[in-house]
């Protein structure tokens, strides 16, 4: 069998998620309708797992003819701003993703403030003035029922009047919150009298001074979903004992405006699957604030952030991030994938788009001493094996060369297939050439070898005479002095020195007394994760924009940087061309 007919013949893999909404499909629920909705709160840039949720909600409404509408999920205005909606909605498309709506959870706070009135009404919500201690004093334990406040059963007229009041200006943050009133005892900590509302009295980016009290998340996002018609509401295991709270606030919205259609019918259904995480990576937005703000990195776009723009600027493609989300799959179970994984994933992508190229990132001179000085030579290079459309572009050949330092020793064991004394090597696209027994190297002052000479036999490029004439020595990679040019080339490390920072971090914190912020982070951040090199490359590279993708033959992917220019090239390493992580730990 090749390996297409083993493609063929597998099953289709369908995650837990598909099969549920497959199901729900075939039943006819909703109507056979289907609508997801990707949630990000607008207080921080998208992350690699963001890009495990995008997928879904997405990749799922593409699927199945449904909706998938970009709801910002504004409710906290001491957090949020455009920057950050704007570049949520960048990073989406940049993701290959078209969203129905935008939509907002502001966009429902009247809705929302007016079925509070109704829950009130109805006996459903209160007004508590006690202090957050107090209240959560009285929260009890997981084996221990809470106690009731002693608002709870305050009279209907005196909540509406409070609740009027909490949102009026005048009411101090933290002086009073309006609370659902479900069980105290609950088994599910998160029906223990849930907050509702709470002041803030701050303006918001889109509904200005008009609200003072801001409704909580757990009260928002159900009936924002029911209210959109979302179908399917998908989201990361954290909120799996939300549900229950998120199902009886719907049925609440529902029974609030008299929809008598029962209960269970056309409504949203939330199903949790697990978070990505990754090896040698710290993510979620918060974290991600303090390496910016403290200036670790230089912005959510540096290369070494988790953040889709990041990523974007790293050189990784929306193409291998998917393809990697796809390999690692959605299941109920927290995870931790390895680096290596997502670097190979990308590196499949890489070799199918990137444009190989010359560049000599560690230079030494090379001489060709038998070759014509002022003589060039110019071959024609294949820009992508793996993509005849690509086409080619030409590099000039002459007798001095720049090519990489490891790729010459001088007291070279029998083994080393590269130059030396008496050792032969190919240059790629040019001849064979060979260093003499005696005299192949100058060197300074210092025994530091500053120059290597060889010799190229004749003939002995690709269709001329002895183009096939046997040698050990490999292919080497080299650019003409005269014919390239400098460049600023940033080779990005591992951010962190340890496989599991998120953990790591807070048992650290925990550790020494709730260290917070970067304190926490310190010892785990790898101080060396840049280094920037000056290196030469062919003159092509000036033709190539920004963000576009590159292999830098036998050394690695690297992409054009937005910064670069045609007077400073800016390359960025995205990947090396094997893998490196899953060697001993540094
Ligand atoms: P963070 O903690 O990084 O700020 P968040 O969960 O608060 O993340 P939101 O903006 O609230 O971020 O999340 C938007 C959507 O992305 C949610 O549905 C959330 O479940 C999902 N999401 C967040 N982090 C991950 C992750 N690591 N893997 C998969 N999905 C995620
Ligand atoms: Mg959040």
């Amino acid at each position: 069998m090749t390996t297409e007919t083993i493609e063929e013949a597998r099953p289709e893999s369908v995650s837990f998620v598909e099969e549920i909404i497959r199901k729900d499909l075939a039943e006819g629920k909703n109507g056979g309708r289907m609508q997801t909705r990707f949630p990000p709160e607008p207080n921080g840039y998208l992350h690699i797992g963001h890009a495990k949720a995008i997928a879904i909600d997405f990749g799922m409404a593409n699927k199945y003819g449904g909706v998938c509408n970009l709801r910002m999920d504004d409710t906290n205005p001491q957090k949020e701003d455009t920057e950050y909606v704007e570049a949520i909605k960048r990073d989406i498309e940049w993701l290959g993703f078209k969203w129905g709506n935008i939509l907002y959870a502001s966009d429902y706070f009247q809705q929302l403030w007016d079925l509070a009135v109704e829950l009130i009404k109805e006996g459903k919500a209160y007004v508590d003035e006690q202090s957050a201690e107090e209240i959560a004093k009285q929260k009890g334990t997981p084996t221990q029922p809470g106690t009731n406040s002693p608002y709870r059963d305050r009279p209907v007229e005196e909540s509406l009047r409070l609740f009027e009041y909490m949102n009026s200006g005048e009411c101090e943050p933290g002086k009073m919150i309006l609370r659902a009133k479900i069980d105290m005892a609950s088994d599910n900590m998160h029906f223990r009298d849930p907050i509702m509302y709470r002041v803030l009295n701050m303006p918001h980016w889109r509904t200005g001074n008009k609200w003072n009290a801001y409704p909580m998340y757990d009260y928002t996002h159900g009936q924002c979903d029911y209210w959109e018609g979302v179908t399917h509401s998908l989201c990361t295991l954290e909120f799996v004992s939300h549900r229950p709270l998120y199902d009886l606030f719907v049925d609440w919205a529902k029974i609030a405006e008299g929809n008598d259609k029962p209960l269970d019918d056309n409504r949203p259904r939330q199903t949790e699957f697990n978070k990505l995480n990754l090896t040698h990576i710290l993510l979620s937005k918060r974290n991600l604030l303090v390496l910016v703000k403290e200036g670790v990195v230089n912005g959510w776009d540096d290369p070494r952030m988790p953040t889709i723009c990041g990523f974007r600027r790293r050189g990784y493609s929306p193409e291998g991030i998917l393809s990697f989300i796809d390999k690692i799959g959605y299941t109920k179970f927290d995870a931790l994938n390895q680096m290596s994984l997502f670097e190979s994933a990308v590196r499949d992508d890489l070799n199918k788009r990137a444009q190989r190229v010359s560049a000599v990132v560690d230079p030494i001179k090379l001489i060709i001493t038998n070759y014509p000085e002022g003589q060039v030579e110019t071959y024609t290079a294949i820009n992508n094996p793996e993509n005849e459309a690509d086409g080619t572009h030409e590099i000039e050949f002459s007798r001095e060369l720049w090519i990489e330092r490891d790729d010459f020793m001088e007291d070279a064991p029998k083994k080393f297939f590269r130059l030396g004394p008496g050792k032969e090597v190919r240059l790629k696209n040019s001849y064979i050439i060979r260093c003499p027994e005696e005299g192949c190297c100058k060197k300074d002052e210092q025994g530091n070898i500053i120059e290597i000479y060889a010799e190229y036999v004749p003939d002995t490029k690709t269709g001329e005479a002895n183009a096939n004439m046997k040698i050990k020595g490999k292919t080497i990679h080299w650019v003409s002095c005269a014919h390239c040019i400098e460049a600023e080339v940033r080779n990005y490390d591992r951010l962190w020195l340890v496989e599991n920072p998120r953990d790591e971090v807070a048992n650290y914190s925990k550790e020494n007394g709730d260290l917070r912020g970067i304190d926490a982070m310190r010892p785990f951040i790898n101080p060396d994760s840049l280094s920037i090199k000056t290196a030469y490359v062919e003159k092509w590279l000036t033709t190539r924009k920004p963000l576009d993708y590159l292999q830098f033959q036998r050394i690695g992917y690297y992409n054009v940087d937005p910064d670069s220019t045609p007077d400073h090239l800016i390359f960025n390493r995205t990947v090396g061309l094997k893998d490196t992580w899953s060697k001993a730990a540094k």
